[in-house]
């Protein structure tokens, strides 16, 4: 039988044009959209596209759209056998992540994707992209779906979203996956790597989580960080939570105030979490006497998590989990985002 694919359309510059009066790209109606690309009525499998009320550029995604992002593949869940999210690039990997923990026990592929330019343009790289995922999508085996995870679809590679990143906002091949092998490669054939993906436990039904909480900060440390901008954003009213972007293996300065500051913020039920600055490899605190001290006051590895994934999964975790429940489901995997240790 053949699949059902849902696009979900949220804007992005996949879905733009230039404005006649202006210089800058804007995003068009969802509906004139599948007029581009006529090659998706080859494929073996019907599409629907429903869109966000407001198409965005995704530089304006905010928590509010995943829940609509959310609600939507949740109430289209059982007539579609996969959906692909259209979705600007600049954001796409924090939206893929934080999809990827609002949707529990997903049984069905959910694939972002997106181009560096718009649907209509001469050279675009949309129409590979969005006919690969849309394929993707709807790959069944014995009538099951292949892929149960998000995913991001970009430039003939398939990512786990939650371990996707934006590296580059001029080339096509703008997404990469420093700490987890592609999923999927397109060449001439499509090359799945089964082995890799997710297998969620067959009975449990699709549960949508829709609290997040915004109540966290990013913090990337520099040398010459002043002691006062540490200081203002850890004192910020309800925070609960900072995701610190520390340097290589999740080291950090050792000077009395900036470790006072942390111990106080910890004392004070505020979960710090080590990600690293670099684009690969992972946190291994106590490796280094500059990353010790802040393991035994309480900061949280994040081990080899995206900054993406990690402060996504935080704002999922604030609203589910308190206490030790927190620290441990932050070290563990829930969706793939952590590689065990
Ligand atoms: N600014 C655009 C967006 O993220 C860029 C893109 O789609 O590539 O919506």
């Amino acid at each position: 039988m053949s699949s059902k694919v849902l696009l979900i359309y949220t804007g992005g510059t996949i879905g733009m044009v230039k404005s006649p009066n202006a210089a800058s790209l804007y995003p068009i109606d969802f509906n004139n959209l599948l007029d581009n690309i006529s090659e998706l009525e080859l494929l073996n499998c019907k599409i629907q596209i429903i869109s966000l009320e407001t198409p965005i550029d995704s530089s304006n995604i905010n928590t509010f759209h995943w829940v609509e992002i959310a609600g939507l593949i949740e109430e289209n869940y059982k007539y579609y056998d996969g959906f692909v999210v259209l979705h600007g690039t600049d954001t796409m990997s924090y939206s893929a992540s934080a999809l990827s923990f609002m949707l529990e026990n997903l049984q069905k592929p959910v694939i972002f994707t997106g181009s560096q330019l718009p649907i209509g343009d001469l050279r675009t790289d949309a129409k590979e992209n969005l006919i690969t995922s849309v394929q993707l999508a709807s790959l069944k085996k014995d009538e099951i779906p292949v892929i149960k995870e998000v995913c991001l679809y970009f430039e003939y590679k398939l990512f786990r979203g939650n371990r996707s990143t934006k590296i580059n906002a001029d080339h096509f091949k703008a997404f990469a996956s420093k700490n987890f092998p592609p999923l999927a490669t397109s060449g001439v054939r499509i090359n799945l790597r089964s082995d890799l993906l997710l297998n969620p436990a067959v009975n449990s039904d699709l549960l949508v989580h829709k609290d997040l909480s915004t109540d966290v900060a990013l913090l990337k440390l520099f040398p010459g960080i002043q002691q006062t901008i540490i200081s203002s954003i850890l004192d910020t009213e309800n925070l609960k939570g900072v995701v610190l972007e520390t340097y290589g293996s999740g080291n950090a300065p050792t000077a009395k105030w900036f470790l006072d500051l942390i111990e106080k913020a910890i004392l004070n039920g505020i979960y710090i979490v080590n990600v690293t600055q670099c684009s690969g490899g992972k946190v291994e605190m106590g490796h280094y006497a500059t990353s010790a001290k802040m393991q035994s006051l309480g900061v949280i590895s994040a081990s080899d998590m995206t900054t993406e994934a990690a402060i996504t999964k935080m704002m999922f975790l604030l609203s589910v989990r308190t206490g030790l429940d927190f620290k441990l489901a932050f070290k563990n995997s829930l969706r793939g985002e952590i590689s065990k240790n």
